[in-house]
């Protein structure tokens, strides 16, 4: 491809609005431009990276026998009244009607067109299992659409869906996607982990995402030092740490109210506490209290979480342990009312809630916490002792880096940042059984197919590749998704010997499999190219210009390791088929 034929435009800085490196780059680069908020164009050149990309991943679920269709973006009403999402599932759906006032909306997800599919086609155990897939545009109405392709409202996808006589193929199955992804992401040339992940109040290791490691990342992943587990932080199971002062005698210490005027701040509670013997306590005696507003479908309710003071709350944990579809934060000025005290001084003693307490205080007697009276803190908490309505102890706190490790006991959690390209998920029955997608079994019974649903975010994982894979001067393409190989640069190309021997390098590179960006473009400087070609990251960069033509040799850049190597025109080819080899290793 001559450069100065491409659809191409390349910028010295990035957009003001750009926030991450792949934003940014892809917008220096001229790959993406944007439409709105969320929308964007994918230009020739992130296009081909996409297209690769899409090809990896139809070649390994091919291998598995996983069949392709496409179905449609616009998808009507009925079927998401069918599974009962038309009311659930909130406002990323964006929701239109025709003209004939028919109510539709555009594909976030396609359980429900693809399980009309099926139902539609398979009527005996005979036909199962089935896998299909369809690379495809989605649409979210995401609240804030960020990061370029990484938070789009519009994206590619792969999703897959199959379709199962019972559980345990439904089992067998997912184990077969989750390798077929580890395939997938190891040939694309990125770190990346598969992660257990939250998988709502079914709970159950029932899901994985797939990371691509990156500082950027916004999710946080916690992965064992010793054995293989490795999570979501927001599903971290975390060990109980009790507190040293579990085992100290109550006697020791009597409880009672005691004065903190101006005490909210947590640090402050256990020091302002004061007896004959005690001129404040260490830190660690403070508890800290969260009130939560739960929604299930239209039922609403409250309920407390008690926690040491030095741990985070895990909302996921608390969610999925009530058995809410989601939980908030009950807002301050009703947690007052309720409490009848100012924040600061609430606290979960005599409240008429249900009351969790995390299992780190387990056996805990001697905890500080809100009095629920203005200016007043209460010492000796003990919380199955004093909660009213408490419903035992349970992992409700985020695991930190540094905890020891609940499945193997013998490594620390390690923390790293990562972003969610790909997720496997069992779905059971939710589908089949609510849109009657049943089959005859052997003995003639009618039965609901079980279901698996297998995503890749297809846009996402090219802006994540190169979230891992830049540094100051631009992208840094692993091999099998740059959208070219060869970077062929000609300084001064009008001159016709140059001209002859780029064009003939060109066809070499070509005809030995590689694809080739030529800029060939006249009249620039060496030092606009080189900053474009860095720019755009291609694995190999070959310079022909006069001067070394003159000794009979052009110039090969490694993009990755910066190496450059003077070769005669001749050894190009098997020289960049060295980079090739070298780039095509696993990176761990
Ligand atoms: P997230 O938690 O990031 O919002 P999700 O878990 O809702 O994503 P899935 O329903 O699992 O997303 O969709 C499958 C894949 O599609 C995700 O793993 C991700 O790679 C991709 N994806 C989801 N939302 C977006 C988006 N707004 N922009 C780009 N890719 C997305
Ligand atoms: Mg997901």
């Amino acid at each position: 491809m001559k450069q100065s034929k491409l659809l191409l435009q390349t910028y010295r800085e990035p957009p003001r609005d750009a926030d991450v490196v792949s934003q940014q780059l892809m917008m220096r680069g001229g790959m993406i431009q944007k439409v709105a908020a969320g929308i964007y164009d994918y230009l020739p050149l992130s296009l081909r990276s996409i297209r690769k990309f899409e090809q990896i991943v139809r070649e390994e679920l091919e291998r598995d026998g996983c069949q392709e269709l496409l179905m449609p973006t616009v998808q009507p009403s009925e079927l998401w009244q069918e599974s009962g999402r038309w009311q659930f599932y909130g406002r990323e759906l964006l929701r239109f009607k025709d003209r004939k006032g028919a109510d539709f909306c555009l594909g976030p997800t396609h359980e429900e067109v693809v399980t009309d599919i099926v139902r539609k086609i398979v009527k005996s155990y005979k036909q199962l299992p089935i896998n299909v897939f369809q690379i495809q545009t989605k649409f979210r109405d995401e609240i804030r659409p960020r990061f370029g392709l990484m938070r789009g409202r519009e994206f590619i996808m792969k999703d897959g869906y199959s379709f199962h006589v019972d559980d345990a193929d439904a089992d067998r199955e997912y184990w077969r996607m989750f390798e077929a992804y580890k395939r997938i992401f190891r040939r694309v040339g990125v770190k990346f982990r598969p992660v257990e992940a939250d998988s709502g109040a079914i709970g159950g290791s029932f899901t994985h995402e797939f990371h691509v490691l990156a500082g950027s990342g916004e999710d946080a992943i916690l992965s064992c030092s010793a054995c293989e587990y490795t999570s979501n932080a927001e599903k971290t199971e975390a060990p109980g740490r009790p507190y040293p002062y579990a085992s100290e005698h109550v006697g020791d210490l009597k409880p009672a109210h005691f004065h903190t005027p101006g005490i909210v701040q947590m640090e402050e509670q256990a020091k302002a506490f004061k007896d004959e013997e005690h001129d404040g306590l260490p830190l660690d005696h403070a508890s800290k209290f969260y009130l939560y507003r739960a929604t299930q479908g239209e039922k609403t309710w409250d309920f407390g979480v008690v926690l040491r003071s030095d741990h985070e709350p895990n909302t996921v944990k608390a969610k999925n342990l009530v058995g809410a579809n989601s939980i908030e934060l009950v807002p301050i000025e009703e947690a007052e009312r309720l409490a009848g005290t100012k924040s600061g001084f609430i606290g979960p003693i005599g409240l008429d809630v249900p009351m969790y307490a995390d299992r780190s205080l387990e056996g805990a007697f001697n905890l500080t916490c809100g009095a629920n009276r203005d200016g007043y803190h209460h010492f000796g908490f003990k919380p199955d002792r004093d909660l009213a309505h408490f419903q035992g102890f349970h992992d409700l706190r985020m695991a930190n880096p540094g905890d020891a490790c609940t499945r193997c006991g013998k490594g620390t959690y390690e923390a790293f940042r990562g972003i969610e390209v790909g997720q496997v998920f069992k779905l059971g029955t939710k589908y089949s059984e609510s849109m009657r997608c049943v089959f005859l079994d052997e003995a003639g019974a009618e039965r609901p197919m079980v279901m698996g649903c297998y995503g890749i975010g297809v846009t996402r994982t090219i802006a994540a590749v190169i979230e891992q894979n830049f540094d100051a001067d631009g992208i840094i393409w692993p091999w099998p998704v740059a959208p070219y190989h060869v970077h062929l640069v000609s300084l001064d190309a009008s001159k016709p010997e140059i001209a002859e021997v780029a064009n003939r390098l060109e066809a070499q590179l070509e005809a030995a499999g590689f694809d080739v960006l030529h800029d060939d473009r006249d009249g620039l400087s060496p030092g606009v190219k080189f900053k474009d070609a860095d720019l755009l990251g291609m694995p190999v960069r070959v310079v022909v210009g006069a001067k070394g033509l003159k000794d009979g040799i052009v110039e090969l850049r490694n993009r990755r390791s910066k190496e450059v190597l003077k070769l005669n025109p001749d050894a190009v080819v098997a020289a960049v088929l060295a980079v090739r080899t070298e780039n095509l290793e696993p990176r761990t």
